[in-house]
């Protein structure tokens, strides 16, 4: 029995989903598998674990999960479930990928969609669960589509041994059709509640004009005048990054200073050195993790290469330095009121940012009633599209864009681009403006440029190389998996035990491959390298190709003829560096890998010092990470080679001659795609061609990068790490291949 306080009660009552407690769990009792769609706020992820929880679907050998694609939503929600419930954190827990508080007296648990594909590859039978629940479906995050893929498997595959378990999707939005029109997913289309939402109107306001790039900018004037001239109601701001997110609280708070005479004031006035704080704290927590790296335990990380398809989480750590770089946008807060108008200290604004990587008890702020006689305003990135539902929000303002990470097809190569969102997500965004009252919702862009927004955004697994899922996939001994509906989620066919050995089962090189935590071409690099004591050098020149980015940025241009003659002064230096490690001779053939494995060592060699990284033009933050994923690398080597006796050793000795050669194959054993060819000077045809490199999947030249330390030597074959396209496209991590 659970016994709830009177406020609490109260306000659940008034949640849409209520009202359909007794049609969802008859649903559950009779089907396998059932849909929930309702808006964001009904009350989903808070209620539907409590109704089965006092229905008694957990007991204690088995439990309700629930899957969230943000490591915040599980934190969050595992937090106010628990609390609603009068329950310990011991009792509702929640497990992301590096923390979490689970216990054996766990009933409910929320984790990330990364945490329970890891634990399918323990337990395919997922034998703890009585109830799985898929939450916010509709984001359709590439690990909630291969658990779908997986779970309507081994869903089946419970009913045959008398063991059911029930699965619950759960989705915002009415992209149903998604799930209930795969017939190759599910043979019986599962049921579908959907729940009916108490959506106020919210009139649209369209910009007339776009604003070119200064969104931000644009979102400032915007709050400031619904905040001068509109009723009361809380404003909530949409941005893309913490970094923007930071900077526009700062500009909102300096215009409407609030709290002056509170001791309130100092902490939220505050959060710049909360924000440096936060990440010192963190910083240290990686380097006392740094510090035990031999011994890490295989099971504190996942052996999926991602992890996490926390797409947010990743965006703003991108961000980080910018955050704390961005101090300068700070003044220029004041013209932006405009024509002779004061700072305004009689409207008291209270401003609350809120993302991914914010600390929980911030997160939390935001859904406190804000201090009496203030307006509140939370800057937000798109967690609060639809994994958080503020109360009392009327006003919402959205410029419009989000950061997605976005893959090129031909060139491998990721980054982080700010795009305009999907017409689903600006219309998502518009609503959480009427969850209490008819609201207003002003978008910094015109309704011709919303005409152009796609309908939908594209699911992540159709934005991303797979290779690593796939063999991930046939790691668990799934036969097939096609991605060839019209909706991509994955269709997988699990290879019954009697009739293993067909249709390509996953070979031993696969199967070891797929236990080390990095992209298959890698994790092929450290399996090939078991003889003449190679796997050290392998580890830590993965280490480094993983990671990216070792050496600082310098080519920027320079604000003043001093910082350009600092600029020239480093770049000499590192160059110096980089043939240092790369040697002469045999060790130069291995070329720009011989230099990542030169920096790894030498910075070892040095303690992995802050000094030592500044003055060799090495970014630190890169090379502790490489310092953590040598160890747990090392790990998981010597986990299925335990004769090997790996440790990471700060002393290593560079590689031999011998090992040069056989590391130079090693790569190209995992470069073998990425394989060019230079062009003779007879077949030079036409100039744009001189130097170049042909490669087989691409018709324009490719050169080697300048910053490489094959750029002059221009051997006839190499394979590189990866290509970048700036003003030509270049190579990156470029080694030299024999042809005997
Ligand atoms: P859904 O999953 O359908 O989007 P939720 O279950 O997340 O809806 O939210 C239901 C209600 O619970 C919302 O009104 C939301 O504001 C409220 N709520 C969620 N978390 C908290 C919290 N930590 N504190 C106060 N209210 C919360
Ligand atoms: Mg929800």
């Amino acid at each position: 029995p659970v016994s709830r306080t009177p406020e609490i009660q109260e306000e659940r009552l008034k949640l849409p989903i209520l009202s359909e407690e007794q049609a969802i769990m008859e649903a559950v009792a009779e089907h396998p598998i059932i849909i929930v769609c309702g808006e964001t706020g009904s009350g989903k992820t808070t209620q539907v674990p409590q109704f089965l929880y006092e229905a008694g679907y957990s007991s204690e050998d088995s439990i309700i999960g629930v899957t969230e694609p943000r490591r915040v939503a599980a934190m969050a929600m595992s937090q106010r479930v628990a609390k609603e419930m009068n329950l310990s954190q011991r009792v509702v827990s929640y497990q992301i990928r590096y923390e979490g508080n689970v216990t054996e007296d766990t009933r409910i648990k929320f984790m990330t969609d990364g945490v329970l594909l890891k634990e399918i590859q323990k337990d395919f039978l997922l034998l703890k669960y009585r109830v799985v629940i898929i939450d916010e479906a509709h984001e359709r995050s590439v690990y909630t589509d291969i658990l779908l893929g997986l779970l309507s498997r081994i869903v089946a595959l419970r009913a045959k041994r008398h063991l059911p378990l029930k699965l619950l999707i759960m989705s915002a939005t009415l992209r149903v059709e998604d799930f209930t029109q795969n017939q190759r997913l599910f043979t019986t289309p599962p049921p579908v509640i959907k729940v009916e939402s108490r959506q106020f109107p919210v009139t649209v306001h369209f910009n007339k004009r776009t604003p070119l790039d200064d969104y931000s900018g644009e979102c400032f004037r915007k709050v400031c005048k619904i905040h001068r001239m509109l009723p009361a109601g809380g404003i909530l701001v949409f941005l893309t990054g913490q970094a923007e997110v930071h900077a526009l609280c700062r500009r909102l708070r300096k215009a409407f200073p609030a709290y002056s005479s509170r001791p309130r004031e100092k902490e939220e006035e505050d959060s710049a050195e909360a924000m440096r704080k936060f990440k010192k704290s963190r910083t240290r927590a990686r380097k006392a993790q740094a510090m035990t790296l031999p011994q890490i335990n295989l099971d504190n990380y996942s052996v999926l290469p991602a992890g996490e398809g926390d797409e947010d989480r990743e965006a703003e750590m991108d961000d980080e330095e910018a955050a704390l770089g961005s101090d300068l946008d700070l003044d220029l807060g004041d013209d932006a009121l405009g024509g002779g108008e004061q700072l305004d200290a009689s409207l008291p604004l209270h401003v609350l940012p809120l993302y991914s990587l914010l600390a929980p008890e911030k997160q939390a702020q935001v859904f406190k009633s804000p201090p009496e006689g203030t307006r509140l305003c939370v800057v937000a990135t798109n967690v609060a599209e639809t994994s958080l539902t503020i109360p009392g929000i009327k006003y919402v303002v959205d410029c419009g864009k989000v950061k997605k990470r976005y893959y090129d097809r031909v060139t491998g190569v990721s980054s982080f681009r700010i795009t305009w969102v999907s017409q689903a997500s600006a219309d998502q965004r518009a609503g959480r403006a009427g969850r209490t009252e008819p609201g207003h919702c002003y978008r910094l862009y015109s309704s011709a440029v919303f005409g152009d927004f796609e309908q939908f955004p594209p699911p992540e697994i159709t934005r991303r190389p797979v290779e690593d899922l796939i063999l991930q996939m046939k790691a668990l001994n799934i036969e097939k998996v096609s991605l060839g509906s019209s909706n991509h989620i994955p269709v997988l066919r699990v290879k019954q035990l009697q009739q293993s050995r067909l249709s390509c089962p996953i070979t031993a090189l696969g199967r070891t491959m797929a236990t080390f935590p990095v992209a298959p071409r890698y994790a092929k690099m450290l399996a090939l390298s078991r003889q003449h004591g190679c796997l050290p050098y392998t580890i830590a020149i993965v280490a480094a190709m993983t990671v990216r980015e070792l050496f600082e940025e310098l080519d920027r241009p320079a604000a003043s003829e001093e910082e350009l003659n600092i600029l020239k002064g480093r770049r000499a230096r590192v160059a110096q560096m980089k043939r240092t490690w790369a040697g002469q001779g045999a060790s130069l053939k291995l070329g720009d890998l011989m230099v990542l494995l030169g920096a790894v060592g030498a910075c070892e060699y040095a303690g992995c010092s802050p000094q030592f990284c500044q003055a060799n033009g090495l970014r630190y933050k890169a090379m502790l990470e490489i310092r953590r994923l040598r160890g747990q690398l090392t790990t998981a080597v010597n986990a299925v080679c335990p004769e090997a006796g790996l440790f990471v050793d700060p002393k290593m000795e560079p590689p031999t001659e011998n090992q040069v050669t056989y590391l130079r194959q090693i790569m190209v054993a995992g470069l073998g795609d990425h394989l060019a060819r230079r062009i003779q000077s007879e077949e030079l045809l036409d100039n744009k061609w001189r130097n170049a490199y042909k490669t087989p999947l691409l018709d324009d030249p490719v050169f080697i990068h300048p910053s490489s330390v094959l750029f002059r030597e221009l051997p006839e074959f190499v394979v590189y790490q990866e290509i970048v396209e700036t003003s030509k496209m270049y190579m990156k991590g470029v080694s030299t291949v024999e042809v005997q």
